[in-house]
């Protein structure tokens, strides 16, 4: 499969070993359109313990290939990277859109990208969530 070579490559292109449970992770986290609930995560993969899964997850944030879209009270949502993340840095400079109609997440990429200055602070991550109908609900 080409899709599963791919994902072979984006772990080792980041300094991170295959297993099978990376992979199996990255490929229900890719092959979902929008951002993924930890709850749909969870119930794709009940092999996984708990900590089984933390711990995956966890190495995929840190390696630049996941990151937190969404967060709140019931679940956080997942979101694959684009190229220009790496273990040293996420660099995102997209907002993350959640349609009050269907309830999914999405990456979306902003027109005027926002630039935010606080004097004496050196900001390395904006977070912006924004809600909305997005164009599949339109
Ligand atoms: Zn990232
Ligand atoms: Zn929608
Ligand atoms: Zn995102």
């Amino acid at each position: 499969m080409k899709e599963k070579g791919g994902l072979e490559n984006l772990l080792r292109s980041r300094n991170l070993k295959v297993t099978s449970r990376r992979l199996e992770l990255l490929t229900i986290i890719s092959n979902y359109t929008s951002a993924i609930p930890y709850s749909k995560i969870q119930k794709s993969l009940k092999n996984f313990d708990r900590v089984t899964l933390y711990r995956t997850l966890k190495v995929l944030l840190d390696g630049g290939i996941i990151h937190k879209a969404f967060v709140n009270n019931d679940d956080v949502y997942y979101a694959r990277c684009r190229q220009h993340c790496t273990s040293d840095c996420h660099d995102h400079k997209h907002i993350h859109l959640k349609c009050t109609v269907c309830r999914e997440v999405s990456c979306v990429d902003v027109i005027h990208p926002v630039q935010i200055k606080i004097p004496n602070v050196i900001i390395k991550q904006i977070e912006i969530e924004v809600s909305g109908v997005c164009e599949n609900c339109i």
